[in-house]
C-alpha cells in the first residue's frame, strides 16, 4: 500500500533520540513528520533492564526538557500524571531508575500520533521528488527529508562471533539468557564498561554457595570509573562538540582514544558495591570468582559443554586460557550504516572509512535532506550517544527542517573554552 502523501520528513527508528524529536516536533505548526520502527512498541535495552539500575544522566536529560522545559512530554509531567511526583521529590535523586525511564518513554510514545510501530524499514529510494521509505509490511512512506535514528548494534570482538548462541550471549540479551547461563557451572563476563559491571554484580549477588563460578575478564588495565567531575561534564556541550568536529580526522581519532573514561567507564557506585559484596562474601571464605584486568580474550573454542577462552595478558605478554561453562560479551555497541540506505548512498556524504560525515546541522548531505541521530560519534565526539545531548540535537534538526529556531539552541553552556578563543588568536595579550 503506497502512501502518496509526501511528509516533510520520515524518521527511521524510534529509540530515545527520534522519540525525543517526535515529541519536540509534535507542537510545531505545519511540521509533518512520521516515524517508523520495526518493533511493536517502544523498548529501551530490555536485556539490561535490571531492577535497581539507574540512568547515568540526570532526569533533566529526558526527551524534551533541555530544549523546552514547558513541554507536556517532560519526565516531571510524566511523574505528575502518573501520581509519582511527590515520591520522586522525597527520593531526592537526580537519577531515575532505568525501568522508570523506559516507562516514561512509553508514556510519551503513547501520546504521539506520528509513530508507526511494526514497520521494519527495508529500503530507502528517491523518486526525484521525495525519499520513498519501504517497510517490510509492503507499505511505503514518502518524505522530503529523512532522520536516521536506528541506534547502535552490539559490538562483538573479532574472533568471538562463535560465542554467540548456545552458552554465550551479548549483554544486550542478558536478562533473557540469564537463567540459562546460571545453569552452567561457570560464567565468564568479558568487558570493562557499565554493562559488564552490572552483569557481574547481578550474577555475584545471586551466586549460590557451591553454585556456578564467576569470572570477569577485561582488556582494560583496570576496572576504571566513569569520570563525573563537573569540569569534565562540561565537555558534554555543543561547544566542545563543535571544537572536536573542527579537528583534523587523525587528531579526532587520537583524542577519542584517550577518552574512554568519559563514556566507557563504570559508575564508581557500581565498582564500590562490587567490592563491598566481595568483602562481605569473604567473611565465609574466598568468593568463587576470578577478576582479571589487562587480559585480552583472543579466541574461543568449544570444550565439552562449555568454552575454552584463549587469553593473553597485555602487560606480561603471557598466553593462557580459561575453561568456562558460558560467556557474556559485555563488549559495547557500535554505530552501523543501515543496508536499507544502499539505493541512496550517492546522496550521502561519507568519510574515508565509509562512515557518515555529518555537519553542524547533523545533516549528511549539503542540501540538508538526510539527518542522523547517534551515528556521528567519530565527527561530533563521545556526546553522540549521550541522552543529555538528545534534546539539543533534535532542536538543531528541527531548526533545519523548519528554517527557523523553534527551540533556542545555546551556543555556550560551559565556563571553560575549548580550542583557542578568537580573542586570543594572532598574538600574545
Ligand atoms: C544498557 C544501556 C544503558 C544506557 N544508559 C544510558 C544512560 O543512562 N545515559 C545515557 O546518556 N546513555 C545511555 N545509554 C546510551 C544510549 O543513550 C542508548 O544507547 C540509547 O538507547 C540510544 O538511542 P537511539 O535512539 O540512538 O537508539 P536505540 O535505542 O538503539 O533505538 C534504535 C531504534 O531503531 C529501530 N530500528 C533499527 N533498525 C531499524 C529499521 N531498519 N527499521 C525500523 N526501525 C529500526 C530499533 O528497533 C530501535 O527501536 C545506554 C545504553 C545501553 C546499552
Amino acid at each position: 500500500m503506497s502512501d502518496a502523501h509526501v511528509h516533510d520528513f520520515v524518521g527511521i527508528g524510534i529509540g530515545p533520540f527520534n522519540l525525543g524529536l517526535a515529541a519536540l516536533a509534535d507542537p510545531v505548526e505545519g511540521l509533518d513528520g512520521v516515524f517508523l520502527d520495526g518493533r511493536d512498541r517502544f523498548e529501551w535495552h530490555g536485556g539490561m533492564m535490571l531492577d535497581d539500575a539507574t540512568l547515568q544522566v540526570p532526569f533533566l536529560a529526558d526527551l524534551v526538557t533541555l530544549a523546552d522545559p514547558t513541554s507536556r512530554f517532560s519526565f516531571l509531567q510524566f511523574l505528575k500524571e502518573t501520581g509519582r511526583l511527590y515520591p520522586f521529590y522525597v527520593r531526592e535523586s537526580f537519577y531515575p531508575l532505568r525501568r522508570e525511564y523506559d516507562r516514561y518513554c512509553r508514556w510519551v510514545a503513547d501520546r504521539l500520533p506520528t509513530l508507526r510501530w511494526g514497520r521494519e524499514v527495508t529500503e530507502v529510494a528517491h523518486d526525484g521528488e521525495a525519499y520513498v521509505v519501504r517497510a517490510a509490511t509492503g507499505e511505503t512512506f514518502r518524505g522530503r527529508r529523512l532522520v536516521l535514528g536506528t541506534g547502535t548494534a552490539p559490538r562483538v570482538p573479532a574472533g568471538l562471533e562463535t560465542v554467540l548462541g548456545e552458552r554465550g550471549t551479548h549483554s544486550a540479551d542478558y536478562l533473557a539468557r540469564k537463567a540459562e547461563l546460571q545453569a552452567t557451572g561457570s560464567i565468564t563476563v568479558v568487558g570493562s564498561g557499565q554493562s559488564a559491571a552490572e552483569v557481574y554484580a547481578d550474577l555475584l549477588a545471586e551466586q549460590p554457595a557451591g553454585g556456578y563460578a564467576l569470572h570477569w575478564v577485561t582488556r582494560s588495565p583496570r576496572f576504571f570509573p566513569m569520570e563525573y567531575t563537573k569540569l569534565t561534564l562540561e565537555m558534554t556541550s555543543p561547544e566542545w562538540s563543535a571544537h572536536f568536529r573542527g579537528l583534523p580526522p587523525e587528531t579526532r581519532t587520537r583524542v577519542q582514544a584517550g577518552q574512554a573514561a568519559l563514556s566507557k567507564g563504570i559508575s564508581s557506585a557500581t565498582i564500590d558495591a562490587i567490592h563491598d559484596a566481595l568483602y562481605s562474601r569473604s567473611v565465609d571464605g574466598a568468593p568463587d570468582t576470578t577478576l582479571l584486568t589487562a587480559t585480552e580474550v583472543t579466541g574461543a573454542a568449544r570444550e565439552g559443554d562449555g568454552w575454552r577462552l584463549a587469553l593473553r595478558h597485555t602487560e606480561t605478554g603471557e598466553a593462557f586460557s580459561l575453561a568456562t561453562g558460558s560467556v557474556v560479551l559485555a563488549t559495547g555497541y557500535a554505530a552501523q550504516v543501515p543496508a536499507f540506505l544502499d539505493p541512496v548512498r550517492h546522496r550521502i556524504r561519507w568519510d574515508e572509512q565509509g562512515r557518515f560525515l555529518a555537519d553542524e546541522r547533523f545533516a549528511l548531505d549539503d542540501d540538508g535532506t538526510v539527518f542522523v541521530q547517534n551515528g556521528e560519534e567519530h565527527t561530533h565526539g563521545f556526546v553522540a550517544p549521550d541522552l543529555g545531548m538528545g534534546a539539543m540535537r533534535s532542536s538543531v534538526i528541527i531548526a533545519a527542517l523548519t528554517g527557523r529556531e523553534v527551540y533556542p539552541v545555546e551556543k555556550r553552556t560551559a565556563f571553560q573554552e575549548f580550542g583557542v578563543p578568537d580573542r586570543l588568536k594572532g598574538g600574545v595579550r
